[in-house]
C-alpha cells in the first residue's frame, strides 16, 4: 500500500511514464475497487495525476445502480472526452458497474459512448495491459470488445493488490464481500455485482492490519449487506467470527459496520459489537419501508413487527447505538396510506440519520414489471415530506447531546471561506457519524485549526443543529476511545 501525491505533471514527465489519472464515481465499494486499480497501476510503472488534465489517459470508475448515479457517469465520460479533443488526453476508459450493466441493459450503452474501451470486472488484473494499448491508440483485447456475455466478476487476485490510498489516510473503507444474495425487488445490483462473493477472513484482518499502518484510525466495515458476510465462503453467517478477529487487532482504532441487512443483524453481531469500545455503538440499517404490504412488495423479507421487535432489542444488546437508514418512497403501489404510516414511523425518532430516495424503475428487475402508478410529482411530494419530518428528529438528537462530553476524530481544518457555524475552526465525528453521509461536529476552540487529521481527543457539545453540532475541545488530555461519560467503557 502507498499514499496518494501526485506524481511529476505530464508535461515535466521527464521520466516518459505514462501518467493516468482515475475518477472514482458511486458508493464507497466503488472507492475501494478504485485504491486497487491505481495500486496495480503503480506497481506496474505508471504515474498517477490527481487532475485529468495532467494525465496521458483517463480512467472513470462509473456508477450504475440508478438513473441519477448513471448520468452522473455519462457526463463525466463527455467531459472528459471534451478534454481529449483539446489534446490533452489521448484516451478515455469507463470501468465499474455501469459498463457491467450495459451488458445486462444494451440500452444504456449510449450512456458510454464517449469512453475509447469499456473494462468489465474481469478485465480488472489485466489493466496495466489494456492502458498501454490505450495509450498505444490499439483496440484494447477487453470481454466487452469480444461482446463475452453473462455476468462478469471480480477476480480473486485483484483483491490480493496494494491499495493506493484515495481520500484522507486516517479513516477507511474495509470492503468485507462484494455482490449480493438477497431477492430485494428494486434493486440491480445482484444483476450488475452477481451473488456474494465473501472475503477470507485472514485477509481481512491482514488489509486491515496494512490500513491501520498506513495511518487509518477508523475502518468502515462494508459490503452489498455486510449481515451476511460468510454465507457464500464458509457456508455460514460468518460476520461475528470477523469482527472478534478484528478486535483481537490491538490497535486504538474506531470499527464501525455499515450497510447492516434487517432481517440477517443477528444478537451474535450485536454481543460482539458490545465487546469491546473500539467498535461504534452505530448501525447502518436501510429499512426501505415500515408498511407490511411495501415490505412484502419489495421482498425485504420482513415485517413491521418484527422490524420494531429489532429496533426494541437495540439499545438494550448495544447501550447507546446511533442508527441510520434509508427508506424509499413511489414504490409501485404505495398507497396515501402506506406512505402516512411511514411518515408517523419517521416521526418517532428511531434514526438519527436516514437518507431517503424516489424509487424509479431499474431495467430487468423484477419490481420493473409493475406499473409505476405513484406520479413524479407525488412521489417528490412524499420524499420532501419524509425529509423535512427526519430533519425535525435530527435536530432532536442534536440538542439531546448538548453537555455532553465525546471522543471524536478529527477529520481536518474547515476549509477557507466554507459556511460554518460560528468560531468552527474544525472539524471532526464522533463514533455516532459516519464518514462521508452523515453530519460532522465542528469544533471550536484554541489551535482547532491545527489538529492534526485522524488526532482523537474529547469535545463538549455546545451547540445541536438541524444535522450537525458544534463542540468546544474538552480540556481533558486524550486518554481513551470512547465517550468519556459512559462510566462502563472507562473501566471496562
Ligand atoms: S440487500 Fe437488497 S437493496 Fe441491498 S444490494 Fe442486496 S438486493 Fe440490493
Amino acid at each position: 500500500m502507498s499514499d496518494n501525491k501526485s506524481r511529476p505533471l505530464r508535461a515535466g514527465n521527464k521520466s516518459q511514464q505514462p501518467v493516468v489519472c482515475l475518477v472514482s464515481l458511486g458508493c464507497a465499494k466503488n472507492t475501494v475497487d478504485s485504491e486497487r486499480l491505481l495500486g496495480l497501476l503503480v506497481s506496474a510503472g505508471f504515474l498517477i495525476a490527481a487532475d485529468p488534465a495532467d494525465a496521458d489517459l483517463c480512467l472513470v470508475n462509473t456508477c450504475g445502480f440508478i438513473q441519477e448515479a448513471r448520468a452522473e457517469s455519462a457526463a463525466t465520460l463527455r467531459e472528459l472526452a471534451g478534454l481529449k479533443v483539446r489534446g490533452r488526453l489521448r484516451a478515455v476508459a469507463a470501468l465499474g458497474c455501469l459498463a457491467e450493466r450495459a451488458r445486462d441493459v444494451p440500452e444504456l450503452a449510449g450512456l458510454l459512448a464517449a469512453a475509447d474501451a469499456l473494462i468489465r470486472f474481469d478485465d480488472y488484473p489485466r489493466l496495466a495491459e489494456i492502458c498501454r494499448a490505450l495509450l498505444a491508440q490499439q483496440t484494447p483485447d477487453t470481454t466487452a470488445a469480444a461482446g463475452a456475455a453473462g455476468l462478469s466478476h471480480v477476480p480473486d487476485e485483484f483483491y490480493r493488490l496494494p491499495r493506493l490510498r484515495m481520500g484522507a489516510p486516517h479513516t477507511a473503507y474495509l470492503k468485507i464481500s462484494e455482490g449480493c444474495s438477497n431477492p430485494c425487488r428494486f434493486c440491480a445490483i445482484p444483476r450488475i455485482r452477481g451473488r456474494q462473493v465473501s472475503r477470507p477472513i485472514k485477509a481481512l484482518v491482514q488489509e486491515a492490519r496494512e490500513l491501520i499502518a498506513l495511518g487509518a484510525r477508523e475502518l468502515n466495515l462494508i459490503a452489498q449487506d455486510t449481515t451476511s458476510y460468510g454465507r457464500d465462503l464458509y457456508g455460514a453467517f460468518r460476520l461475528p467470527a470477523l469482527l472478534r478477529a478484528l478486535r483481537a487487532l490491538p490497535d486504538p482504532v474506531w470499527f464501525r459496520l455499515l450497510y447492516a441487512y434487517p432481517r440477517h443483524l443477528s444478537d451474535a453481531v450485536l454481543d460482539v459489537l458490545a465487546s469491546d469500545e473500539r467498535f461504534c455503538p452505530y448501525l447502518d440499517l436501510p429499512l426501505q419501508h415500515i408498511s407490511d404490504a411495501m415490505l412484502a412488495a419489495m421482498g425485504r423479507g420482513m415485517t413491521r413487527a418484527q422490524t420494531v421487535a429489532l429496533l426494541d432489542r437495540l439499545p438494550r444488546k448495544l447501550p447507546g447505538v446511533t442508527l441510520r437508514t434509508s427508506f424509499i418512497v413511489g414504490y409501485p403501489g404505495e398507497t396515501e396510506r402506506d406512505f402516512a404510516e411511514l411518515l408517523d414511523f419517521v416521526r418517532e425518532g428511531c434514526f438519527t440519520h436516514a437518507g431517503v430516495f424516489i424509487y424509479s424503475h431499474e431495467p430487468r428487475t423484477p419490481a420493473a414489471r409493475l406499473k409505476d402508478d405513484v406520479p413524479p410529482a407525488e412521489k417528490i411530494r412524499r420524499r420532501d415530506t419524509l425529509l423535512q419530518a427526519q430533519r425535525a428528529v435530527s435536530r432532536q438528537h442534536q440538542r439531546a447531546r448538548v453537555g455532553r462530553t465525546l471522543r471524536v476524530l478529527v477529520d481536518g481544518p474547515v476549509e477557507r471561506g466554507a459556511k460554518v457555524p460560528a468560531g468552527a475552526r474544525a472539524i471532526a465525528r464522533s463514533r455516532h457519524e459516519a464518514p462521508e453521509v452523515d453530519g460532522v461536529i465542528y469544533l471550536r476552540g484554541a489551535g482547532a485549526q491545527r489538529l492534526a487529521p485522524g488526532t482523537f481527543l474529547d469535545a463538549r457539545i455546545v451547540r445541536g443543529l438541524d444535522y450537525d453540532a458544534v463542540a468546544e475541545i474538552a480540556p481533558a488530555p486524550p486518554a481513551l476511545l470512547t465517550d468519556t461519560r459512559s462510566k462502563k467503557h472507562q473501566t471496562g
